[in-house]
């Protein structure tokens, strides 16, 4: 072990994983370093991400649904995905959430309720960055709880007609295809509804100071006629969507503790190199015993991540069990961010160091794809047995 060591070298997380897999992730890790990190605190401060660009070279890089078997898709293990989202959201958790959209939300809701010819029509071209999705669960009254939407898709002879307003979508004004979520008279059905149906528009959400390198919006349907086909046939209930939910939260217990990851070594080399009084940051015993806790933290989330991702691996996941690790992976990371925020001393607040973009990021990748209060209510009824949401 080198001194100084990085810190999940020294948890020695890397034996965990088979040479196929670290491969793949240092490939994404060296597409990160060179077509993310030069650019992406100006995308952040100009609220901008080439999305379609960087979705293309995301699909040659074989990480769009990479998990899915079939229709263009790498077929990867789910650790491998995993780790995958710890180098993108390392870079930026913007990156990381067009990455899991696609390919855990929109391609994972196609891939298993679509029908063969939705299958055949949008996944490979998905897998391949040409064509991008967006899924549209939430409504402004409705996040925690998405089974109150009032959005509505009625049957007129043939057709459906979706009403209803989707709020805080990622990708949702640049989607070529929105997995839309709706009430119907047969309970809770998703539609494929494409860019450019009449009556869809999509208002893009601005002033966010959180996830600025990401594309946030409205999905307003109003009265949008959609052909018979276009419901996905397989998804029957709220157990549809929170399905691909779960496929998301999955790489974000992987991926929170990318950026946590990023902020550390920040704040290590600069710990290092800042020279306090007589002596490096480093060398004093306040800033250690800081570092020594953020890194037992990240070592102690990369386990629990690898043995989430060791289970879902083998086919014994429960849903429930990733909760443990998307409440822990992001009320660590945002703890990591701020302390290193704080050590970063006035730097930190710039966007010079990645390190206050990665804590104003981990605000929203705490509330979306179920808050930390939702994780604990799930994890508080495994124990006690009673359901504790209303
Ligand atoms: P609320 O549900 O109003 O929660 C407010 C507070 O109440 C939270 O602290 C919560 O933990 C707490 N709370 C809720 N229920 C309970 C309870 N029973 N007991 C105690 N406390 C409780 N949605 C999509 O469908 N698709 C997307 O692509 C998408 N992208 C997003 C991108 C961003 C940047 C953001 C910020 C959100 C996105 N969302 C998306 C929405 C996200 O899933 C919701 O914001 C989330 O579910 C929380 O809902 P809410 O914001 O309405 O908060």
């Amino acid at each position: 072990l080198p001194v100084p060591a990085p810190a999940l070298a020294y948890v020695g997380v890397d034996d965990l994983v088979d040479d196929e897999t670290r491969d793949l992730q240092a490939a994404v890790r060296e597409f990160v370093d060179r077509r993310i990190r030069p650019h992406v605190a100006a995308w952040y401060e100009e609220g901008h991400l080439p999305a379609r660009d960087l979705a293309r070279e995301l699909g040659d890089l074989g990480v769009l649904g990479m998990h899915l078997d079939g229709y263009g898709c790498a077929g990867t293990s789910a650790t491998a995905y995993g780790l995958a989202c710890f180098e993108l959201e390392a870079g930026d958790s913007g990156l990381r959430s067009l990455v899991s959209v696609q390919g855990s939300l929109a391609m994972y809701a196609i891939w298993r309720f679509g029908s063969e010819e939705q299958k055949q029509q949008w996944l490979p071209r998905m897998a391949a960055g040409e064509a991008i999705g967006c899924f549209g669960l939430t409504e402004a009254d409705f996040g925690s709880d998405p089974s109150g939407m009032r959005t509505r898709a009625r049957r007129d002879g043939g057709d459906w007609v979706l009403t209803g307003t989707k709020m805080w979508i990622t990708n949702g004004s640049i989607a070529d295809v929105a997995v839309v979520w709706a009430r119907t008279d047969e309970g809770i059905r998703g539609f494929l509804v494409p860019a450019g149906a009449p009556g869809l528009t999509a208002p893009e959400i601005t002033r966010k100071q959180s996830l600025r390198a990401s594309v946030t919006s409205e999905l307003v349907l109003d009265d949008v006629r959609l052909p018979a086909d276009a419901m996905l046939p397989g998804a029957a209930g709220l157990s549809g969507p929170l399905s691909c939910l779960n496929e998301a939260r999955f790489g974000i217990v992987f991926g929170a503790l990318g950026a946590a990851h990023d902020c550390l070594e920040t704040t290590v080399a600069y710990a290092r190199s800042r020279q306090l009084f007589d002596r490096p940051l480093a060398a004093y015993q306040a800033t250690q015993l800081k570092l020594a806790d953020m890194g037992l933290e990240l070592g102690k989330g990369m386990l629990l991540a690898l043995h989430l991702g060791a289970r879902k691996d083998a086919g014994t996941l429960d849903h429930r069990q990733i909760s443990l690790g998307k409440l822990n992976s992001v009320r660590e990371a945002i703890a990591i961010a701020r302390e290193c925020r704080a050590i970063l001393g006035a730097a930190g607040i710039t966007l010079d160091y990645p390190v206050i973009r990665h804590a104003a990021n981990l605000e929203s990748v705490l509330t979306y794809e179920g808050t930390s209060e939702v994780h604990q209510l799930i994890i508080g009824q495994v124990l006690t047995g009673h359901a504790a949401f209303r």
